[in-house]
């Protein structure tokens, strides 16, 4: 059987959602389509506000709200601007802040090195990283991508771009699951990750 097709332009887009395959979106497509209006506006009008109303922070690439130049965190003078914590994703920030241990800012890659996904460093946002060490007033860096393949091979084209400057780089302690992402790890492996970290050589 055929769906009409707002159901199947539904569907498609659903299916498109990481973690959610043809099945699931049949099924939350269906959902959908009983619920109460109210549910389904707010949805679509959430939707519609992320596109909008978030724009990056303009030191961090954090998320913020726009209208704002930098995000919380940059913002917030009670946060320690010397030190860095390098993650790949907004996400990872989310993690991080839940340990409640970190006080230091971050930097927001944007992605991983991945030589077969053709995304080099000109891709992601490690000009800016290096501007921002240029710059002077920082004392470290932490570099915090996952410990996946990828994540590793970030942590090190970093530390090499990062040698010649003065900054301290550390890179958070093992432990955490590996080819696991930061953003589900738990706060407490996190925040062990965090105060064990280590200097890279
Ligand atoms: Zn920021």
């Amino acid at each position: 059987m055929n769906l009409p097709e707002p159901i199947q332009n539904l569907v498609n887009a659903l299916s498109r959602l990481p973690g959610i395959g043809p099945k699931t979106a049949s099924r939350l497509a269906f959902f959908l389509l009983n619920a109460p209006e109210d549910l389904t506006r707010g949805l679509a009008e959430a939707l519609l506000e992320i596109k909008t109303s978030i724009v990056y922070c303009q030191r961090c690439f954090n998320i913020t709200s726009s209208g704002r130049d930098l995000c919380e965190i940059c913002g917030n003078e009670n946060r320690d601007s010397q030190v860095i914590c390098v993650v790949e994703e907004p996400l990872d920030v989310v993690a991080l802040e839940r340990t409640n241990e970190y006080h230091g800012c971050y930097h927001v890659l944007h992605g991983v090195l991945s030589p077969i996904e053709g995304v080099g460093p000109e891709d992601l946002k490690i000009q800016e990283l290096l501007e921002r060490v240029q710059e002077g007033e920082i004392k470290e860096i932490i570099l915090a991508t996952n410990p996946s393949m990828e994540g590793d091979a970030t942590a090190m084209y970093l530390q090499h771009r990062l040698m010649s400057s003065i900054v301290k780089v550390t890179r958070l302690a093992r432990g955490l699951p590996v080819g696991g992402d930061l953003e589900y790890a738990d706060p407490s492996t996190l925040m062990r990750a965090l105060a064990g970290r280590q200097e890279m050589s």
